[in-house]
C-alpha cells in the first residue's frame, strides 16, 4: 500500500465517518421526512460504491444517480430494499433494462411516461416510477401544461405506480431568494394532481429552507460530501475529501525569473519554488493559476505561475527547507483550505472541485465507526 501511495503524485483521503456524520445531521434536520442521497457522478467524485455502502448502513434507502449506466454499476453493491433512481429517466428504448436491473426511472416528459406505460402493459405489471414536474428551472420535468395533459387523460398513468412527485430547486442555497417560495407554491399546486403519491423537493440546501420544503423525502448530495449548503453561513457539515500533493523538487531562482507556461508570475527577489505532482489533468483547475494556495506544515504557500497538466508550482521562499524534501505531501484540500475555499479561488462551486477530483490520485478510505 505504502508503495502504491508513493508511486502516485497525490493522496486523496475520503473520510466515510464524515459522510455518516453528515447523513445523520441532515436526517436530524428532516424530522419525519426520509433522507435519500444523490450519489450521481460517482458520489461527486468520492466513490459511489463506498459512499452508498455506508449510507445504506446509516439507513438510507433512496439513492439517486443521473444515468442508467451509473445505476447498473451501483446495483450489485446495494441490497434489494434500496431504491436506485435514475434522474434522467430511461434512454430511448432502454425501458426494459430498468426492470431487469431493479432500477426506477424519473419520468420527465410525456414521451417518457408513454414509453414506461407501454412496458408496464406489455409486462402486465404496475411499474414504479417518479414523475418530475418543472417548477422553475426549465431543465427537466413536465410543464404545468403537460401536467394538465395527464389530468385530462388518466389512462396515461394507469399502469404506472407513481411513488413520488419530484421537482428541483434552482436557488436553494440563497435563502433570501424569492424563487424558493415561488417554486414551493408551484410544486404544491402541481402535486395536487397526484393525490396518492408522495413528494420530494429538497436537495442539500433545500433541507435548510425549513420543514415546508421537506415533504416525504429529501435528496441531498453536496452536503453529504461536506460542501456548505447555505451561502453566507457557517458550514455545519464535516469535510469528507482531504487532498495532499507530493513535492517533486524545489529550486532557488534569482529575482526576475518567470515561472511556468507563459511566465505569468515572476519572482521579485531570490525565491524558492516547490513543484507539486498535481495538475489540471488531475482536476486541479487551471483557473487556480496564481490564485490557489497550499499548506506545508500548516504554513500557506501561494500557487505561482500557471497550473500545468501534471504540476503546480508554489512559492515556498518563507518555508524552512526541512519541510520541503522531495516526496513530502503538502495540503491542497484540508481543514484550513476547504473545498468551498478552493472553489471560491477557482471562481466555481465546491461541486465542481469535488467532481473534478482526479483518477490518478491514490485514494484512501477511512471509516472508524467508533470515533464519532
Ligand atoms: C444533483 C441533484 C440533487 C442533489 O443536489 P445537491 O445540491 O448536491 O444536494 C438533487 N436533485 C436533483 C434533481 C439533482 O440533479
Amino acid at each position: 500500500m505504502q508503495q502504491i501511495a508513493e508511486r502516485t503524485g497525490a493522496v486523496l483521503r475520503i473520510d466515510l465517518q464524515a459522510v455518516r456524520y453528515n447523513y445523520r445531521l441532515l436526517r436530524g434536520r428532516l424530522g419525519l421526512a426520509q433522507c435519500g442521497a444523490a450519489v450521481k457522478a460517482d458520489a461527486y467524485g468520492l466513490g459511489a460504491e463506498q459512499v452508498a455502502r455506508v449510507l445504506y448502513e446509516e439507513g438510507c434507502r433512496h439513492f439517486f444517480v443521473a444515468h442508467l449506466e451509473e445505476a447498473i454499476a451501483l446495483r450489485p453493491g446495494l441490497p434489494a430494499d434500496a431504491d436506485l433512481i435514475v434522474m434522467h429517466g430511461s434512454p430511448v428504448g432502454c425501458e426494459a433494462e430498468f426492470v431487469q436491473h431493479g432500477c426506477m426511472p424519473v419520468l420527465n416528459s410525456i414521451q417518457q411516461i408513454q414509453d414506461w406505460a407501454v412496458l408496464a402493459r406489455e409486462r402486465q405489471q404496475f411499474l414504479p416510477a417518479i414523475v418530475q414536474v418543472d417548477t422553475g428551472m426549465a431543465r427537466m420535468g413536465l410543464s404545468a401544461k403537460e401536467v394538465e395533459v395527464l389530468r385530462d387523460d388518466p389512462d396515461l398513468l394507469r399502469s404506472i405506480d407513481v411513488r413520488y412527485v419530484m421537482s428541483h430547486l434552482a436557488s436553494a442555497e440563497d435563502q433570501a431568494n424569492p424563487m424558493n417560495r415561488q417554486q414551493l407554491e408551484k410544486f404544491n399546486e402541481l402535486r395536487a394532481l397526484f393525490p396518492r403519491s408522495k413528494a420530494t423537493l429538497a436537495n442539500s440546501s433545500g433541507v435548510f429552507l425549513g420543514s415546508e420544503f421537506h415533504f416525504d423525502l429529501a435528496r441531498p448530495g453536496a452536503a453529504l460530501y461536506g460542501v456548505a449548503p447555505v451561502a453566507g453561513q457557517e458550514n455545519p457539515l464535516r469535510a469528507v475529501a482531504h487532498l495532499q500533493g507530493r513535492i517533486i523538487q524545489t529550486r532557488e531562482i534569482p529575482a526576475g525569473t518567470g515561472v511556468g507556461y507563459g511566465s505569468t508570475w515572476r519572482s521579485k527577489e531570490t525565491s524558492r519554488i516547490a513543484t507539486i505532482a498535481v495538475g489540471y489533468a488531475d482536476g486541479w483547475l487551471r483557473s487556480l493559476s496564481n490564485r490557489g494556495v497550499a499548506h506545508i506544515a500548516g504554513i500557506a504557500a501561494p500557487m505561482v505561475g500557471n497550473v500545468s497538466m501534471d504540476t503546480i508550482t508554489l512559492d515556498v521562499t518563507h518555508i524552512a527547507p526541512e519541510y520541503l524534501q522531495p516526496g513530502t505531501l503538502v495540503d491542497l484540500i484540508s481543514a484550513t483550505n476547504t473545498v468551498d475555499q478552493v472553489a471560491a479561488k477557482a471562481n466555481t462551486i465546491g461541486y465542481e472541485i469535488l467532481t473534478s477530483l482526479g483518477a490518478r490520485y491514490h485514494r484512501v478510505y477511512s471509516d472508524h465507526k467508533s470515533d464519532n
